[in-house]
């Protein structure tokens, strides 16, 4: 883990699923965390083992909130922006909120920390490579949106203006940014209450209630686990040469969803069964799913040497095992 020891971080949406445990790993090594979220889809038990540290504050706040996010930022060496509206279920549902949130949100974030000269780490997505058939993805690749009737595209459209809007500032003001695409991330802690799969099957699994696999079940994801992806935010945090480019963060052992749910099931020693349920009923009409995701992570590796460092059937144990408790 690299040295956070002494600095600040102000971690929009600290009391979120990557949240938490990034300000847990802060923490740990000796760094202090300010951490800024509405609760929307972040909660108080995320942070529940965090709230009596001395080196912890939280504020429970919108990050279009000027007065507390300046008064936070001005304390900050580095600002790690992960607030954003997330979850597929989420962005479907709720589009107003979702590009508002995404757009502003970053808008502001960045405002306040040029004032106090914080480097920025700006969490961005894997949805942004969109369509794309390139495999794998890499940062400088051509991204390729639906159409704009289809809402799950405007999730990625908004992250897109946060991406340019990070470099721009990087480029014209030269405030220190680091845009980072996550790819789908799992571990404990994580809820499926906005449509994350692994959460979803694990605790179905643990209920014996049917496992529900959208389409076919043969679309593929890599899952990377949070321990690993913060130890990747927390180095691109660090490094001295990381500003200016974007940076894939993922796991690159794919599986398709299918053999996830069996997995999980027998992990689980569940009697569940596996139920197929249409795109359609899932989420909307017209819902386009990606049917690959796979993260180049050759540019994060050649300047931190980061790679994934836990296997997905070692995630799921830890995860099946926490869900239990
Ligand atoms: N998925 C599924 N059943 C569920 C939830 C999701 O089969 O109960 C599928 C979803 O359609 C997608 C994959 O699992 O193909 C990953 O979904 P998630 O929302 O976790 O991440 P993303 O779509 O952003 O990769």
């Amino acid at each position: 883990m690299p040295a956070t020891h002494g600095r600040t971080f102000l971690i929009t949406g600290g009391a979120g699923f990557i949240g938490s445990h990034l300000g847990e790993a802060i923490l740990a090594d000796g760094g202090r965390v300010l951490a800024i979220d509405d609760l929307s889809t972040g909660s108080l038990d995320n942070i529940s083992s965090l709230l009596d540290h001395p080196d912890f504050r939280f504020a429970r706040a919108s990050i279009t909130d000027q007065v507390v996010l300046e008064r936070m930022a001005s304390e900050a060496d580095v600002v790690i922006h992960l607030a954003a509206a997330v979850g597929v279920q989420l962005i479907v549902e709720h589009p107003v909120q979702t590009i508002e949130t995404n757009v502003m949100g970053t808008e502001e974030v960045l405002r306040a920390a040029l004032r106090y000269d914080c480097r920025v780490l700006l969490a961005s997505t894997s949805e942004v490579y969109g369509k794309g058939s390139k495999f794998p993805f890499a940062e400088e690749d051509d991204v390729l949106l639906g159409a704009t009737s289809r809402s799950r595209w405007g999730y990625a459209a908004s992250k897109m203006v946060d991406e340019f809007l990070g470099l721009a500032y990087w480029r014209e003001y030269g405030l220190e940014v680091i845009p980072f695409r996550l790819f789908n991330t799992i571990g404990p802690r994580q809820t499926g209450r906005y449509g994350m799969v692994v959460p979803r099957f694990v605790r179905q699994a643990l209920a014996d209630e049917p496992i529900t696999v959208f389409g076919d079940g043969s679309q593929r994801r890599c899952f990377c686990d949070v321990r690993d992806v913060i130890s990747a935010i927390l180095g691109l945090a660090e490094h001295p040469d990381s500003p200016g480019r974007v940076y894939n963060i993922g796991a690159t052992e794919e599986v398709s969803i299918l053999d996830l749910a069996e997995r999980v099931k027998t992990k689980a020693g569940s009697s569940s069964s596996i139920e197929f349920v249409s795109y359609d009923e899932a989420y909307a009409p017209g819902f386009e799913d990606m049917q690959r995701r796979v993260p180049s992570i050759d540019r994060i590796n050649a300047l931190l040497g980061w790679e994934p460092t836990r296997s997905l059937d070692e995630i799921l144990d830890d995860i099946v095992a926490w869900e239990r408790e």
